[in-house]
């Protein structure tokens, strides 16, 4: 449980010397929240001699929408051959093997180290997408909430539904056993969860059936009437494969199917939608829902080029993960995301539109996607919104002189890491170099254990 929960009931106020605003950046601003919440910003305040001064540039934090907790112990582990061409469809098997050992204990001691390098790196929230459910669905669940609170990130929990390891109701594989649910289970599931987090503000449950090959019509459609009012998340059309194969079963594509069976709006994240037709982008941009990218997951993966010139100009709504947690770094993703479109058209600043900068346009519609897809009140310095802020050392080599390019100079010149200050509900998460080590030594123990298998 996180330790310092109990100092969210007193009002507290700090002052900035920069802060990014929904306007623009203002300097001197006085921030106040009271229970995790922004209750009063005062801009060119007065330094108020009672309250904590903070050097350096005030901005949200970032939410982070698509994890799979578990796979972060599989990083390093797929990156050699064994005289096959190696594909996603190769990945997935170690993938399996990895799922079918693992347990709720090697699951909270991995997540908490993983949500812990999030933090560290300026994820102030995941989405964590959790299909990893037996041998003890509950426990497994637990987990992931267990981590969240222990490290302090932001949660939306999405148990994942998966019944069949292809279309056509196929039954589930033995490396699939480990992910399936009946319908009535699952749902009890998601009731239960409900149930155990409700006193949480900064935990939310929503649903995410795995994917239109795992889910059937039938059952996809009474789980959306089940819990119409959560966010609902689905991988989709990630590998060429899986289109020729939805092509053949169902004679649509995969985001062509769920745009043409069912009302796909703001509560929807779909995630990767690699390859898409044009019509595809259009439609899907205009139903306000989120896609969710995950840059080095899909170039880990081989997955393909994402249409995001395309997507941005038909007004597509997009966030950020890191999926299988080969790496951890929103600046990282970013980055790469605009150097793909860079490759695609040889060409600079694509993000960046006609005008205006490529790292400022890319922080916005991460935090804004990622806010929406999070389901929470998250995203903006505003009053009414969560207290989720990071504080970029201005000082520091990778940013030091930029003002107007910050972001530009953020995402664009090093890799090392200029955050200094990590604020999640109103709580103060990192405030040393050492944040990362405190569960260094399990995770360790963990990886010894796993890397023997
Ligand atoms: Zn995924």
């Amino acid at each position: 449980m996180n330790p310092t929960i109990n100092k969210r009931n007193i009002p507290q106020t700090f002052s900035v010397s920069k802060a990014y605003l929904p306007y623009g950046w203002h300097n001197d601003v006085s921030i106040t929240i009271e229970k995790g919440i922004i209750s009063n910003i005062i801009l060119n305040s007065d330094v108020n001699k009672d309250s904590m001064q903070l050097t350096g540039a005030l901005l949200s934090g970032i939410p982070h929408l698509h994890s799979h907790a578990f796979q972060r112990a599989l990083a390093g582990l797929t990156e050699h051959t064994i005289g096959h061409t190696d594909t996603f469809w190769t990945w997935r098997e170690a993938m399996y093997k990895l799922a079918m050992n693992f347990n709720p204990e090697w699951q909270k001691v991995v997540a908490t180290q993983l949500y812990s390098e999030m933090l560290q790196a300026g994820y102030t929230s995941v989405v964590e997408f959790h299909y990893v459910h037996q041998p003890d669905p509950l426990g497994m669940s637990q987990a992931i909430i267990d981590a969240a609170l222990e490290t302090g990130i932001r949660l939306t929990l999405l148990p994942v539904l998966y019944q069949q390891s292809d279309f056509h109701n196929q039954p589930p594989n033995a490396g699939q056993q480990h992910f399936y649910h009946t319908l009535d289970d699952y749902i009890k599931l998601v009731a239960t969860l409900d149930g155990l987090t409700k006193n949480h503000s900064q935990i939310e449950i929503g649903i995410a059936p795995h994917s239109i090959r795992a889910v059937g019509l039938e059952a996809m459609t009474e789980l959306f009437k089940a819990y119409p009012d959560k966010v609902k998340h689905i991988h989709a059309a990630e590998q060429q494969k899986e289109i020729n194969d939805s092509l053949n079963a169902l004679n649509a594509r995969p985001v062509e199917w769920l745009l043409d069976n069912f009302d796909v709006d703001e509560s929807w994240c779909l995630i990767h939608c690699t390859h898409m037709t044009d019509e595809e982008v259009v439609a899907l941009a205009k139903s306000k829902a989120v896609v969710g990218l995950c840059p080095t997951t899909e170039g880990n993966l081989g997955d393909g080029f994402f249409k995001l010139r395309e997507y941005i100009a038909a007004g597509g709504r997009f966030g950020i993960g890191t999926d299988s947690n080969s790496s951890v770094s929103p600046i990282e993703e970013l980055r790469l995301m605009e150097y793909v479109q860079r490759l695609r058209f040889q060409e600079r600043n694509i993000v960046a539109g006609t005008h205006g900068s490529t790292g400022e346009n890319l922080f916005n519609s991460a935090v804004a996607g990622g806010s929406q897809a999070l389901n929470q009140n998250v995203g903006t310095i505003e009053v009414g919104q969560a207290a989720d802020f990071l504080v970029i050392d201005t000082e520091h080599p990778q940013v030091v002189g930029h003002t107007d390019t910050l972001f530009d100079a953020l995402l664009f010149s090093g890799n090392r890491n200029p955050i200094k200050r990590v604020m999640v509900n109103g709580e103060w998460i990192k405030t040393s170099e050492n944040y990362v080590s405190k569960y260094a030594s399990n995770f360790a123990k963990t990886m010894k254990a796993i890397t023997k298998l």
